[in-house]
């Protein structure tokens, strides 16, 4: 049976980083063995679900570069849930609890004062249907909780009870169920929680790994006992460490903070996130991989962190510009003519390893058309009139730039620093930049003698 692995973002905002971290993980480890990474939209909560961040999840791991095989959606698979419902309420397995929020609370508090764990005690669970009929006729209406495996013939002795699994990311774990309170299933509007679609859905849907963050692990020993209560064998499960920002700052899917959305609008690398959000956190150096494929080579589950995956955002700038070096003026050639951007490949050699985003090009394309102001030191006037008569006649290539400096330092007696430099400015209107050797060609001999005399009118 191939593996099948799954992606489960409920679409209640727009994914971040962090998200794109377990994204990643499951579809690059579908990638890796031939199997298949699905998406699943959890929009049980119709409140919170939108269309539109449905749509824009789906455009950003598309984006990502792991668009999925299957997509399914929660919202329409209600039958299956309910299906699964009656077979855990005629195992018994299913019980309806009528306490209001504040008598749990109550309840709660009562037994930290007794020193007992603050869970539920399963009072509903022996409610007659004579008191069950009085709360309905009261207008209560219940929830409904997963009766956990945490006792050994009397459900109201709770006991210690190790649920395990080996954790392809942590190695041995274990749950106490017997210090966990039975899950609610389904709210007293009939809604769904997430436990129980989740279990029924990992199940239909055939997957073989859950790879998710390390808040779930307590989930994990919940949904152990869901599988088996619903006959299945429970998939295997790896809990990742979150991505946190090195500051401090939570990430959040409403808050739109570093959102994959905002980063491709900032003109960021789709493999340069790619390779921050996979190999933060674990033993393999952060390096920006230019692809996905090689990127799939690098997991290992096992080799990931226990502790949080602290990031800089500012990794980014340095991970993006190392892609776009590595880039071809083919990979880039749609994208820059978006941008407006001309020069063809000898352009994009000049000065790809001087972006930092794509979207700098068009800075560099406006230098190149001499597009820009500058203030350049009257001091040195004298040179740049010198410069300007030694400049060679056409065809230029990239030796022309040395041949002419070559000349001009002999005519100045001018080197190094203060020869280039000020040429440097008056050519380009930056102090630093992409080689000259390979910009001259591309302004020519015309524009670049306006620009060796543009300091006479802005001097005079
Ligand atoms: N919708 C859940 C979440 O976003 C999915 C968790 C899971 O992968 O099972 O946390």
């Amino acid at each position: 049976m191939p593996d099948r692995l799954r992606f489960a973002p409920s679409p209640t905002g727009y994914l971040h980083i962090g998200n794109a971290r377990t994204a990643l993980l499951n579809a690059l480890f579908a990638r890796r063995q031939a199997g298949a990474f699905v998406l699943r939209l959890d929009d049980t909560d119709r409140e919170r679900s939108e269309d539109r961040f449905a749509t824009a999840i789906q455009e950003d791991i598309a984006w990502l570069g792991i668009p999925p095989d299957e997509v399914v959606r929660q919202s329409e698979r209600f039958d299956r849930y309910q299906a699964a419902v009656e077979t855990l309420k005629a195992a018994g397995l299913l019980y309806p609890c009528y306490e209001t929020p504040e008598e749990l609370e109550t309840r709660r508090k009562r037994r930290l004062a007794r020193k007992l764990p603050p869970i539920y005690d399963r009072a509903g669970l022996f409610d007659d249907d004579a008191t069950r009929r009085r709360y309905e006729e009261e207008g209560r209406r219940p929830h409904w909780r997963f009766l956990l495996p945490n006792y050994e013939s009397d459900p109201r002795e709770i006991r210690p009870t190790q649920v395990g699994w080996t954790d392809l990311c942590r190695g041995e774990q274990s749950v106490d169920l017997g210090s966990v309170s039975d899950p609610v299933l389904i709210r007293a509007d009939g809604s769904f929680l997430y436990t129980l679609p989740s279990v029924v859905d990992d199940i239909e849907l055939r997957i073989s790994h859950v790879v998710r963050g390390d808040d779930h692990v307590t989930n994990t020993g919940v949904q152990i006992p869901i599988f088996k209560a619903l006959g299945a064998e429970p998939p295997r499960f790896g809990h990742h460490n979150l991505l946190v920002r090195a500051d401090g700052e939570a990430l959040s899917k409403r808050s739109g903070a570093l959102s994959l959305r905002s980063l491709r609008e900032e003109g960021y690398e789709p493999e340069a996130v790619a390779s921050l959000a996979v190999l933060t956190g674990t033993s393999t150096t952060i390096t920006a991989v230019p692809n996905l494929r090689d990127l799939a080579e690098t997991i290992d589950l096992g080799a990931i962190n226990r502790a949080p995956a602290r990031f800089e955002p500012g990794d980014l700038d340095n991970l993006n510009a190392a892609i776009l070096q590595a880039r071809s003026f083919d990979e880039v050639a749609e994208r820059l003519a978006a941008l407006g951007v001309g020069g063809g490949e000898a352009f994009w050699l000049a000065i790809r390893d001087n972006l930092v985003r794509l979207n700098d090009a068009a800075d560099w394309w406006a230098i190149v058309n001499g597009d820009f102001e500058v203030d350049l030191d009257p001091a040195d006037g004298e040179l740049f009139d010198q410069a300007a008569g030694l400049l060679p006649a056409e065809p230029w290539d990239e030796t022309t730039f040395s041949a002419w400096t070559k000349e001009v330092g002999k005519a100045t007696g001018r080197k190094g620093k203060s020869l280039f430099q000020p040429l440097r400015l008056a050519l380009t209107g930056r102090a630093s930049g992409p080689e000259l050797r390979r910009l001259m060609p591309l302004f020519g001999r015309r524009s670049t003698l306006d620009r060796l005399s543009a300091h006479r009118d802005r001097t005079r």
